[in-house]
């Protein structure tokens, strides 16, 4: 699974990266379902792991490294 550390300068780089649409800015509501759900982080961009199928394509677009997997 892949997830979002506190290193992450909200720079939005990984969302339009990301064709799960699974990347979302901090603060921001999810839609999984049709259904909207409260921000899973309001500190830093973060990712909803039901929609992501671990493709990697956004660690590459993050400068500092933030994107990691568990
Ligand atoms: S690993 Fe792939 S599916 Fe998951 S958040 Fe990154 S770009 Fe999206
Ligand atoms: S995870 Fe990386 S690319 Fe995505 S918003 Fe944070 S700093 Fe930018």
């Amino acid at each position: 699974m892949m997830y979002i550390t506190e290193e992450c300068i909200n720079c939005s780089a990984c969302n339009d990266e990301c064709d799960n649409n699974a990347i979302y800015n901090a603060g921001d509501n999810y839609v999984l379902n049709d259904e909207t759900l409260a921000a899973l982080s309001n500190d830093f961009s973060y990712i909803v792991p039901e929609l992501c199928d671990n493709c990697k394509s956004c660690v590459e677009v993050c400068a500092v490294d933030a994107i990691v997997e568990k």
